[in-house]
């Protein structure tokens, strides 16, 4: 678990949208939360690997956050399933919806299990 200035990411995101889809959820519960590094996105493999976005919490309410997290990772985990990209054959994990090489988007017909 990262912590930095008084804060603490609670969620890495395979892409800025499943980002502010966490900060959305937890401000819904009530909690400050804010998306760091989502501007890097588009950089994957060309740059070191933590360019993904992550949504960091105050420490204060770090173990609250969490919980809310990992619920959306389960749920989201449990829908997801892995996938074979149409464009360039490359197995994808279920988690992201395009390809990471050719950025193909995941076909619908293997979006839900
Ligand atoms: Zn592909």
């Amino acid at each position: 678990m990262r912590i930095e200035a008084g804060c603490c990411q609670v969620y890495l995101a395979p892409d800025p949208i499943n980002a502010e889809i966490v900060k959305d959820l937890l401000v819904d519960h009530g909690h400050e939360a804010y998306v760091r590094r989502a501007y890097l996105w588009g950089g994957v493999g060309e740059l070191p690997a933590n360019v993904y976005p992550s949504v960091w919490v105050p420490l204060a309410t770090a173990e609250a956050a969490r919980k809310v997290v990992r619920a959306f990772e389960a749920d989201t985990l449990d829908k997801a399933g892995d996938w074979v990209c149409p464009g360039c054959g490359e197995p994808i994990e279920g988690v992201f919806a395009a390809c990471w090489r050719c950025q193909h988007e995941r076909p619908n017909d293997v979006a839900r299990r």
